[in-house]
């Protein structure tokens, strides 16, 4: 708060100013909403959604484009920092059946034991917990659920792609479910900037999760 105590030694409260002092504080307190989150090592977990050859190789069936590219060393760094304190990692990895009926929507893509099903090289993820998935969300009919029971994880931090589909349906099984959410924007890619903001909005708002940068996350 010190730019506001600033402000208020540099302006007289004047109706006019005061209508600035408001908007200053509102700005303040939307950043202090961004602000840094302290996760519990033991309770949480990161889960990569779906950062697969298909998605994030330019050469892939369906790949998400430029923006993928962006958020692999941010993800790359998140599962560092999170690996060093000792957080469970969770891979996804979307697996389809010959003729899979999501080819209808999506055509062809991550079909079980092809090369674009595989996960992509720039993420170490051996000693990750794998979820393989048939549908959208990770929860469903899958033992990621109760892994994450007998592991007794409350929180999930979701990132990978997409924001709007499988992050998102990700996000809210999991809310349904109870665990808590973060997801960091810098984490997590679309399509389009507006699919994007409405993956995130939907995230922020009405599953009250939180989203933040990555580097805002630390470990206790
Ligand atoms: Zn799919």
């Amino acid at each position: 708060m010190s730019v506001s105590i600033r402000v208020f030694a540099y302006f007289s409260l004047t109706p006019k100013n005061q209508k600035y002092l408001d908007a200053l504080i509102i700005v303040m307190s939307a950043m202090s909403n961004r602000e840094g989150v302290v996760v519990n090592s033991k309770e949480t977990a990161v889960i990569v959604v779906d950062m697969q050859r298909d998605f994030c190789y330019d050469d892939g069936a369906l790949f998400v484009g430029e923006q993928v590219r962006r958020i692999i060393p941010k993800i790359s760094a998140l599962v560092e920092g999170s690996r060093s304190a000792g957080l469970q990692l969770v891979f996804t990895q979307d697996w389809h059946p010959q003729n899979d009926e999501e080819f209808a929507i999506w055509g062809r893509h991550c079909v079980q034991n092809t090369i674009g099903a595989e996960l992509i090289d720039e993420l170490l993820s051996e000693d990750a917990f794998l979820v393989r998935k048939r549908k959208y969300s990770a929860f469903f009919e899958t033992a990621l659920e109760s892994y994450l029971r007998a592991t007794g994880i409350t929180t999930l931090i979701i990132t990978g792609v997409v924001t709007n589909i499988c992050v998102l349906h990700t996000a809210i099984d999991a809310a349904l479910r109870g665990f808590g959410i973060l997801v960091p924007e810098d984490c997590v890619a679309a399509l389009s900037d507006y699919e994007q903001e409405y993956g995130l909005y939907h995230i922020e708002n009405v599953l009250k999760g939180r989203v933040i940068s990555s580097d805002a996350i630390s470990f206790q």
